[in-house]
């Protein structure tokens, strides 16, 4: 695991990331229990959103979950490596699937850790089944079809080729077809029933295989978007799969920055670079040991709000490097003291709204997590403090 801290008892950590892997699985769950018929996977690219892929994915592979997907090749032999490392049975079977398609010359390395290249061109599909083909083994593969996005996945006069000439496809091993939402996270938007029937149209060409079409939010558009298999990532990680409602999904991370100074200010003075905040009055500035060098936003100067217990405390002037100041005048002396924490993604700010706060999505706070944090993970198979 990327993990720096991993060593730093928290005694002595800046900030603690708390990640609660039985969080995770309850939203497997959940998702899952909407489904009737459909079969769930897991998206755990980028290092499982932020929250460490190993770790994640194997508490997902404890509740019953099958199939990975990861973006890069790299990605799936480190995912391999720590479903492997388990030595349980069921989840070294458990698949690996490579969104970002098959890169050229690599077949080798998909073959050795049993990953599955989601094939998303023809020269993918030529080069994936000329690999089989010398190994004389069908090895399993996708297909991405591109239905709205314009990013990876075959194009519609690609489609017209391998419907012109099926022989393209023969001797392919494919597990599934796949196409990928654009705007799942906005129920009412036109293109979603456009991308659907897209999608239904070029699974009555092409039958091969499960149809895959549903993100966490596309899962919350309803059973005709379910089809064979739905692909959540971050709603399983808390973030809210229908913007603007009420989330059901459980939070999974808790990021508490420990208070290295308290300041009392008792002329009027400024705080932090390029002065963008003026004290007036006599108050006290806590200082907290995280900055934008571990994901906490620049774009929060001024705007995020923290967190003591349930009272809350806004940030104050920039956000630098490694530090963040608060106004913690409002809250009585004993209980920010030195060494207390302070919540910057708790019950009170949770993920969604720290990203609002940030002018972006659950997804960036995630995934921008650093790696200076002592990291603690919670239920699932592990016991904190284990990476
Ligand atoms: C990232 C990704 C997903 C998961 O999306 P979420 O919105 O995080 O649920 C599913 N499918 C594809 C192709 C993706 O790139």
């Amino acid at each position: 695991m990327p993990t720096t801290s991993a060593n730093i008892s928290d005694a002595y950590a800046g900030a603690i990331l708390t990640i609660d892997l039985d969080a995770v699985i309850a939203n497997f769950r959940l998702l899952s229990a909407r489904l009737s018929g459909a079969s769930m996977s897991a998206v755990v690219k980028a290092d499982g959103y932020g929250l460490g892929a190993g770790p994640v994915a194997v508490a997902l592979a404890g509740a019953g979950c099958g199939v990975f997907y990861v973006a890069h090749i790299e990605e799936g032999i480190v995912l391999r490596q720590a479903l492997n490392d388990t030595g349980n049975s069921q989840f070294i079977k458990a698949e690996i699937h490579i969104l970002g398609g098959l890169m050229a010359n690599a077949e080798n390395a998909y073959d050795a850790s049993r990953l599955i290249p989601v094939l998303g061109s023809l020269d993918e599909i030529h080069n994936w089944k000329s690999y089989c083909h010398r190994l004389a083994q069908p090895l399993p593969c996708d297909i991405h079809v591109d239905t709205g996005m314009a990013r990876l996945g075959l194009a519609a006069n690609e489609v017209e080729k391998l419907v012109a000439e099926p022989s393209r496809l023969d001797g392919l091993n494919i597990l599934t077809v796949l196409s990928h939402l654009a705007c799942a996270d906005e129920p009412n938007h036109p293109m979603n029933v456009e991308q659907l029937d897209a999608f239904r149209e070029l699974r009555r060409r092409f039958p091969q295989g499960m149809a895959s079409f549903a993100n966490s939010s596309g899962i919350f558009l309803g059973p005709d978007y379910h089809f064979d298999q739905v692909r959540p990532g971050a709603a399983l990680f808390g973030v809210a799969p229908v913007p603007g409602s009420l989330n059901p999904m459980s939070q999974v991370v808790k990021l508490q920055g420990k208070i290295a100074q308290v300041r009392a200010v008792d002329t009027p003075q400024t705080v932090g670079y390029g002065a963008s905040h003026r004290v007036e009055s006599p108050g006290r500035i806590a200082t907290v040991m995280v900055g934008y060098a571990d994901g906490f936003l620049r774009s929060l100067s001024n705007k995020g709000t923290g967190y003591i217990g349930n009272i809350p405390v806004p940030v104050v002037g920039r956000v630098s490097m490694d530090l963040i100041t608060f106004d913690v005048t409002g809250v009585p002396e004993y209980l920010c003291p030195v060494g207390a924490m302070i919540d910057l993604i708790g019950p009170n700010n949770p993920v969604d709204q720290v990203a609002a706060d940030a002018g972006t999505i659950g997804y960036e706070i995630l995934t921008s997590l650093g790696h200076r944090y002592h990291r603690a993970y919670v239920g699932g198979a592990l016991r904190s403090g284990e990476t």
